[in-house]
């Protein structure tokens, strides 16, 4: 067994280089939000297809309404009525106007669009209102050729690359294979992740209470960090402190892309984690420079199919399996789905509570960073024992106390890892 001090970086370096990310699949594109996309993608289409009108008004030569004025309108014969989806056939010939809808294509012949707000129409009439109503219309302004007029191809040539490879797939990105008519998605597939939780202690929530025992809130929280990275968890229960359950329990999670147990990692402990993965697996026990969430372990199962099933061995107190699932199982989930890049978003904060890092590791602080006058302030949620998952509920950020700082004092700037959303209350 091979056990060393290493630091946050190089046990995410570590990780990162035996995970590779997995194959492709084709699936419907409302399935495929967050991934990302396998395949460049261009466009058969034109968008929009043709020039059309981004206003609601009339259709006009742009030089048929020079020098028009409230005072003195320039009176346009109305030839007809146009509404997105729809074309005119005709051709506008000077002193026409063609009544049209915002979307509508451009007329032949014309080349300028006068919202109705600038011409002498009562406001309120609908489509259709020109069948029965006058054929003339007052135009108030001179338009500029190419007023209210946008272009063909104006978002999207024909034959031109819309998204790349690599490209993760969020709303935008949806839309925008929508309009290019793409109805499936080459996508990295989301891996399955099973979780397993170990220990004597632990009831599942649909076992009544005992006491002297704990409910197992690890397996809750970190199926939910799985989710929300964009995995599936795979939830495979509690694994008692037997050499038989635990390596029971390990074998329905071998057709997963990744492994993660929780407790039975640390040093000292009833070791029967160490032993079945140094049994079953090749296996590696790190004390990581960090707190909470000092140890880990990390190596590979064989699987029935002949894959190495990367596993990760979080601690067992659940607010160090939550960190230690954010800083390295994150990354691996990201990996696995094809991202390039796993960091979230740190703020330069100012603390505003002392945070003491007395043992030479790096401290991750549970706070609560709020925006005041455009300047972000971290405060501590509560106890920063590893065990005190209240005060990680109440937390949106991780502050960082680095290594070689032995405390952060009230008022000094730190860097802040974002968990969620800024509060401004
Ligand atoms: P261990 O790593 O097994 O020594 O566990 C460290 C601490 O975490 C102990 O106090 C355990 O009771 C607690 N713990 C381990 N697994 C869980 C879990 N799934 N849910 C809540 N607490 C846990
Ligand atoms: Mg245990």
């Amino acid at each position: 067994m091979n056990e060393a001090m290493i630091s946050v970086e190089e046990a995410r370096a570590r990780i990162l280089d035996a995970i590779s990310r997995l194959p492709p699949e084709t699936k419907p594109l409302e399935d495929a939000l967050g991934q990302v996309l396998a395949e460049d993608v261009s466009s058969p289409l034109t968008i929009p297809p043709r020039d059309n009108t981004s206003m609601d008004g009339y259709a006009v030569r742009a030089a048929d309404t020079e020098d028009s004025s409230q005072a003195s309108p320039r009176e346009l014969r109305v030839i007809g009525e146009v509404a997105a989806g729809y074309t005119y056939d005709g051709e506008l010939q000077p002193g026409s106007a063609v009544r049209i809808m915002t979307g509508a294509p451009i007329p032949a012949g014309a080349d300028a669009v006068v919202p109705f707000e600038e011409t002498d129409e009562e406001p309120g009439r609908a489509f259709g209102a020109f069948a029965k109503g006058r054929d003339h219309v007052g135009v108030f302004k001179t338009a500029r050729p190419g007023a209210n007029v946008r272009r063909a191809g104006e978002d999207v040539q024909a034959g031109s690359l819309v998204l790349s490879a690599g490209a993760q797939l969020g709303a935008a990105q949806l839309g925008v294979l929508a309009s290019v008519g793409k109805r499936t998605v080459s996508v990295y597939r989301r891996p399955i992740v099973a979780v397993l939780s170990t220990g004597d202690e632990l009831l599942g929530l649909d076992q009544p209470y005992e006491h002297g025992k704990i409910y197992d809130s690890n397996a809750a929280s970190i199926a939910a960090l799985i989710s929300e990275a964009g995995g599936i968890p795979l939830r495979l229960g509690i694994a008692r402190d037997t050499v038989e359950d635990l390596t029971a329990k390990l074998r329905h999670g071998l057709g997963a892309d990744l492994l993660v147990t929780s407790a039975g990692v640390s040093r000292g402990d009833y070791d029967v984690v160490k032993d079945v993965l140094e049994r079953e697996g090749e296996v590696d026990f790190w004390t990581v420079r960090m707190r909470p969430g000092k140890p880990l372990a990390f190596g590979a199962f064989p699987a029935p199919d002949g894959r190495r099933v990367p596993h990760i061995g979080l601690p067992g107190n659940p607010v160090s399996s939550m960190v230690t699932f954010e800083l390295f199982g994150r990354a691996a989930i990201f990996k696995l789905m094809g991202k390039t890049s796993w960091e979230r978003q740190t703020l330069r904060v100012t603390v505003e509570d002392r945070v003491v890092n007395d043992d030479g590791r790096r401290f991750l602080a549970r706070a609560i960073v709020r925006q005041r006058d455009g300047r972000y302030f971290a405060s501590l949620t509560g106890s920063q024992s590893s065990g005190v998952l209240t005060s990680m509920a109440l937390a949106n950020a991780l502050v960082v106390c680095p290594e070689d700082v032995p405390a952060l004092e009230s008022g000094q700037e730190a860097d802040a890892i974002m968990l969620g959303p800024v509060t401004n209350d």
